[in-house]
Parts: structure tokens; C-alpha cells; sequence
């Protein structure tokens, strides 16, 4: 088999060069970071379920029209996807006080917030993804003035279709992050903005609705334990994998895990 070539590596994904001009391969691994990568574990199964949920995600999103870059599922753990420029910003959407906003302002964590916020984080690793303003991504030309306009739409968007989405299961969507990217459909045309990346539990804060338990990649963080079986709980509640949990046991098998 041809070696692929790799576009780009981050902590919990590859992206390799696509089969046909203008897309890519993104493959989900089981690795997972925290604070910076200074936490790290591999999690056995949770490529696989990443990759499913955000194409469940995605997909639903794609039909309520906001434009994303996944195109469709290859296998197991790949995807086939869109090549963009990626926008240097995280975009982070909160609906109920946690994590670094708890933190920073000393808002109770589980306090539901005034209406939903949308931040800004510089992609930037070795800064450790600095907060920034409008202001900043003006000034330095991360978006333009309509750019940044549509990312908030889309933002929100996300945020209005996924709180239903999870609320329809049981769970409450608390923040997610998401990325944005440009894409050229024809090189002479204006970039659109897409939706990038992933949306998974690595990238939201889901709670049970019921009993607030966390059903996300703080289960990691915080070294509470469960954290693939809480990721597949989420993938079965969206009626993406089985009830009967076969599925996630061929899943932990397929990776050649245990559970
Ligand atoms: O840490 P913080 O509270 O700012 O995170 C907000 C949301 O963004 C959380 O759902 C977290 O999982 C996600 N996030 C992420 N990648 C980062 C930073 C935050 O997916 N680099």
C-alpha cells in the first residue's frame, strides 16, 4: 500500500492528503491530551467513537444548513473531509458556567449564563491558546470584519442546533469548541466559511440532564475514570451505536483494547 502522506498531526488526530484534489483524510486516535499535553493517556476506543459522533453531528448540522467541511465517513476511524485554510481561533460557545470561565470570573460551575457566550482563543500552543477580543483578530488579520460576523452566526447556530440535538437525549450541552476554516471551491472565488475540526466529547461538556453527571473529556481531566464508556453512552443516547452496548464492545475489540 502507498504511504499516505501526512498533511498535519495534533495531539488527538492525523490529516493525511485526500484521494482527490481539495480534501483530506482525517483519522481519529485514541490518544488524548489535557492542560497543555502535559496529561496524556490513550483511551482505547475513543477514536472510533469521536469519529462517529461528529459525523452524526456534522451531518445534522450539513441539513440544517450550516456549511461544514465533512463530506462522509470512510471507515472506522477516518473521514473524509474538506481541505481549508483553518482561521488561528478557537471559537467557544457556553451556555452554563465551568471549566477556564469558573475560573477566570469565579462564576459557580452548573450556573446557567445570561444568554449563551461566544469567546475567542488564539491557536497557539506554546501562548497556551491566549483569550483574545475582536479587537486582536482585527488588528491582526485572524478574520476579516464579515469573517468574524459569520463565525459568531455560525457559532450560535451550532450552539441553538446542538443544545436541541443533546437536550432530545438527556444531556445537557455546558460549552463546546469548534473551529472554522476558509474554503476555496474555485481558486478564483471568495473563500466561504466552513465549519471545521471535530465535535465530540473531547471538544464539548456534556452533563446528564438528570443527575449532572459528566459524560466528556473532564472525565479525563479530572481523573474521574469511565471516560470511553461515558463517550459511548453519548454515541448510544444519539442513537448512533446499539443499546445493547455490542457495538462499543466490537469497538473496544476492533482496537484491539480492553474495556
Ligand atoms: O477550558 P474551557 O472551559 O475554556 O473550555 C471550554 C470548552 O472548549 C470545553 O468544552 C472544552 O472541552 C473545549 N476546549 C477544547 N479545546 C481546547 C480548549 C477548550 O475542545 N483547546
Amino acid at each position: 500500500m502507498n504511504k499516505r502522506r501526512v498533511i498535519y498531526e495534533g495531539k488527538a488526530k492525523i490529516l493525511y492528503e485526500g484521494p482527490e484534489p481539495g480534501t483530506l483524510i482525517q483519522y481519529f486516535k485514541d490518544d488524548t491530551t489535557a492542560f497543555d499535553a502535559t496529561k496524556k493517556a490513550v483511551l482505547d476506543g475513543k477514536g472510533v467513537l469521536n469519529n462517529r459522533i461528529s459525523e452524526f453531528v456534522m451531518t445534522h448540522l450539513t441539513s440544517v444548513g450550516v456549511p461544514n467541511h465533512f463530506i462522509r465517513r470512510l471507515n472506522m476511524r477516518e473521514q473524509l473531509v474538506r481541505k481549508v485554510d483553518i482561521i488561528p481561533l478557537e471559537v467557544v460557545v457556553r451556555n452554563i458556567a465551568a471549566g477556564s470561565l469558573s475560573t477566570r470570573l469565579g462564576i459557580p460551575e452548573g450556573q446557567s449564563l445570561p444568554r449563551p457566550l461566544v469567546e475567542f482563543y488564539f491557536k497557539n500552543d506554546a501562548l497556551h491558546d491566549p483569550m483574545v477580543s475582536e479587537e486582536h483578530i482585527a488588528a491582526f488579520g485572524w478574520a476579516t470584519a464579515q469573517e468574524y460576523d459569520d463565525i459568531i452566526a455560525l457559532a450560535l447556530r451550532v450552539n441553538d442546533f446542538m443544545s436541541g440535538l443533546f437536550a432530545g437525549a438527556g444531556i445537557r450541552l455546558v460549552d463546546f469548541k469548534i473551529e472554522f476554516g476558509r474554503w476555496f471551491e474555485n481558486d478564483h472565488d471568495m473563500p466561504r466559511i466552513l465549519l471545521a475540526d471535530e465535535i465530540s466529547p473531547d471538544s464539548c461538556r456534556l452533563w446528564d440532564a438528570k443527575t449532572g453527571e459528566k459524560m466528556d473529556k473532564d472525565r479525563f481531566r479530572r481523573d474521574m475514570g469511565g471516560v470511553t464508556e461515558a463517550y459511548a453512552e453519548v454515541a448510544r443516547r444519539l442513537g448512533i451505536i446499539r443499546e445493547s452496548g455490542e457495538e462499543t464492545d466490537n469497538v473496544i475489540h476492533f482496537t484491539g483494547g480492553s474495556k
